[in-house]
């Protein structure tokens, strides 16, 4: 294996996620796939059976499914956002990913309840317990049982160290998934105040605007019952309280283990991001001649629509 891992490959292999690109074959938890290059050095990420297509192997993957759905590509997509926020969307042409550690909603990233925390804690040492003392048949473990329960333990220390960590070094931008503008959204996260906007996208022109980056994962997040189960290691940050529901949240996700700051900012193509810009219903008459001044000043194309939702009833 190479480890030579081109942007194409890479991007390959994540929008081709659940099959090989040659035959098409849908990959099963635990299967191999094979990530590497053909005769003329295009990128394959192909199954076993496909394998023999590749003059260059650059990696092997334990297959896993996503720990999240992906939306259907034109998916409407909302964020809601005061106008100040909006301005500093276009003037920095990029888009904000705040970062976990610093979302209200503290169970952010969380794998369950502190309360249930013993069960997840057994079953985690049951699990080290065992793959400590059944090594490859090549290797003896020749620990005493005493030195095993230590090592379990430790590596269950370092789960929840990293569990925390984790927290620091993922950025997330928020969106809501809905086919028609939300009066509830606008009371949440504008405040309802009269300089809001709404911007509209889909899930297809968020991840293009975006540079098709295999590095962000863009997906549904999962409502689950906390009291009845548990966010697995790899899917802490897709799993939200049934409480949080009425969000419909798609988010982007992105790790960085450098960055130290409360959020970052990811180079955006606001043209290909924005497909309509709403501003909110308690907005004066004027406000949506700003929006479109501001979007000219910043060289962004976009049509500016008053909000849907004071349009006039009759009876
Ligand atoms: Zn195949």
């Amino acid at each position: 294996m190479t480890k030579r891992l081109s942007l194409e490959l890479r991007r390959m292999a994540f929008e081709s996620h659940d099959a090989c690109v040659s035959c098409g074959y849908a990959f099963n938890k635990g299967d191999t796939s094979h990530l590497g290059y053909g005769n003329d050095d295009e990128p394959l990420y192909v199954c076993d059976k496909c394998a023999k297509l590749l003059k260059e192997t650059a990696i092997r993957h334990y297959f896993m499914p996503r720990p999240y759905i992906l939306p259907v590509p034109n998916s409407k997509l909302w964020r809601y956002m005061d106008f100040t926020k909006y301005v500093s969307l276009l003037a920095s042409r990029g888009l904000y990913f705040t970062s976990a550690d610093s979302f209200e909603d503290n169970y952010e990233g969380a794998k369950g309840l502190k309360n249930h925390k013993e069960k997840w804690d057994s079953h985690f040492l049951e699990f080290f317990r065992s793959a400590i003392k059944n090594p490859p048949p090549e290797y003896k473990h020749g620990l005493s049982e005493v030195e095993v329960e230590n090592q379990a333990s430790k590596l269950l220390a370092d789960l929840e160290l990293v569990g925390m960590a984790n927290k620091q070094s993922t950025f997330i931008s928020c969106w809501h998934e809905s086919e028609h503008e939300s009066e509830a959204m606008w009371r949440l996260y504008s405040s309802f105040l009269a300089n809001a906007v709404a911007v509209r996208t889909t899930y297809e022109s968020l991840y293009q605007s975006l540079g098709r980056d295999p590095s962000i994962y863009i997906g549904r997040v999962q409502y689950i019952d906390l009291k009845k189960s548990y966010a697995s290691v790899n899917d802490a940050f897709w799993r939200k309280r049934k409480s949080f529901e009425h969000e419909r949240e798609v988010r982007a996700v992105v790790h960085d283990l450098d960055c130290k700051e409360q959020g970052k900012v990811l180079t955006c193509d606001l043209d290909q991001l924005i497909e309509e810009v709403f501003v909110s219903p308690k907005a004066p008459a004027w406000f949506a001649e700003l929006v479109t001044d501001v979007n000219k000043k910043y060289g962004v194309q976009v049509a500016v629509s008053t909000s849907e939702l004071i349009e006039e009833p009759f009876f």
